[in-house]
């Protein structure tokens, strides 16, 4: 690669611009978007995307799983790209910059390549996943997770919403349904550039988060059966109560989470007693248990603790317990030369960072299967995502940008990896 021009900087008042855009389409009067996966919104969006990236000089392609990617030639156009990017779909009360952040930061690195009339080695993609937040169609991030080939094509696109439809059918609706194949070519990195959606950065004023990992999960439903008797003629001695052993198992449950330190989240969020009247003693309780921690085997030894623990409160409170395990997750470690670049990334532009452990799901975790991976986090104010509400600054949205742009340029060179 030549040597980096001196002027090697992304327009962060575009990429602001840009950002507030794009959270017209689907603007809730509380300062979110709703923006569904698949819906007429999603559609309007992904034309707006499309539109600036033709634009910019991007050739498009659509996958069969209406994942998008713009396409900025490289020096050399045989090389495999360096791809960026994330989702522009949301939650029904998102924010403007939850997935919405990675993808235009990747159309601001082109726009700024362009500016500075700066040839790659290797081609530079901008991608779109489909259907990250899984609100509509579950699970979630299952576009990736095809692309990643964790899931057949056949399974993503016949995810159904609550009234039926189909990924398929709804791709086909609103005009992305593509014909390109689904992953299966080679690529030589892929970086996001995402909110933390977490309250560290902020917190200890870091500008950047390094990303190193993605926490592994396991979730449970767990169903405890006593027996349903009225609150006043049974004695306390003869009782089974459904709701005293799930309340001892939530007990443990925080108790494994704290034991785990750091790193290990173990939450309770769902509960449902039956029959859930004021004077019957609970005679069956369901609830689900989420355990994350960013090693495998510390997951593993959160979760023989709690069937341990299960077992052990049912006994000594006179019930029956089921324990399944519905999902499982294995935590990611993102690949090192690539966690590299995004740190050289930030000794570059000079902006404070630290490393950090990502505690959400994202695309990112799926690609880096199938090719070199890491994420860049900027901070969210107080850390809250998911949330109308979500905000972060027009200054850590530039930041994040220009680490991105720099990692990016570092894999694009051939000197430094980029692949056939
Ligand atoms: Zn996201």
């Amino acid at each position: 690669m030549d040597t980096l021009p001196p002027n090697l900087t992304i327009n962060g008042s575009r990429l602001w611009q840009s950002l507030m855009e794009m959270a017209q389409i689907g603007a809730t009067p509380k300062g979110g978007v709703c923006r569904i996966a698949l819906t007429d919104l999603d559609k309007q969006g992904r034309d707006l995307f499309v539109r600036w990236c033709r634009e910019a000089g991007c050739t498009i392609t659509i996958d069969r799983i209406g994942n998008i990617f713009a396409r900025r030639a490289g020096r050399d156009d045989s090389l495999a790209p360096v791809l960026t990017g994330s989702h522009l779909d949301t939650q029904p009360t998102g924010g403007k910059f939850d997935g919405v952040y990675g993808v235009l930061a990747g159309l601001e690195v082109i726009r700024s390549l362009n500016d500075l009339n700066y040839e790659t080695d290797a081609p530079v993609e901008v991608a779109v996943w489909t259907n990250e937040e899984g609100t509509r169609f579950a699970p979630s991030m299952v576009a990736s997770g095809v692309f990643a080939g964790e899931f057949d094509l056949d399974y993503g696109l016949s995810r159904a919403d609550l009234d039926g439809k189909t990924m398929g059918e709804e791709l086909a609706r609103i005009g992305y349904a593509g014909d390109a194949p689904v992953g299966g070519r080679p690529l030589t990195a892929y970086f996001e550039a995402h909110i933390e959606q977490g309250p560290i950065l902020e917190a200890e004023g870091k500008t950047i988060g390094v990303v190193t990992d993605a926490q592994g999960q396991r979730w449970y439903e767990i169903t405890l059966t006593g027996q349903e008797a009225h609150a006043g003629p049974t004695p306390m001695e003869r009782r089974k109560d459904a709701l005293l052993g799930a309340a001892r198992v939530v007990e443990a449950v925080n108790r494994i989470g704290l034991k785990h330190q750091p790193g290990a989240c173990a939450t309770v969020g769902l509960m449902q007693i039956h029959p859930n009247s004021r004077n019957v003693i609970p005679g069956r309780v369901f609830f689900t248990v989420d355990f994350r921690h960013p090693d495998d085997a510390v997951l593993a030894a959160m979760d023989a603790e709690l069937r341990a623990e299960v077992a052990r409160i049912a006994a000594d409170t006179k019930l029956e317990s089921e324990l399944e395990q519905i999902f499982y997750y294995a935590p990611v470690r993102f690949e090192e030369s690539c966690v590299a670049a995004v740190r050289r990334g930030v000794e570059r532009t000079g902006h404070s960072a630290r490393d950090m452990v990502s505690g959400a799901g994202h695309d990112a975790c799926y690609v880096a299967k199938v090719t070199p991976t890491a994420m860049v986090f900027i901070p969210c104010v107080d850390g809250i995502s998911h949330n109308e509400i979500e905000h972060t600054t027009p200054e850590w949205a530039a930041a994040g940008c220009e680490v991105l742009l720099h990692a990016v340029l570092e894999k694009a060179s051939v000197s430094a990896g980029s692949s056939r």
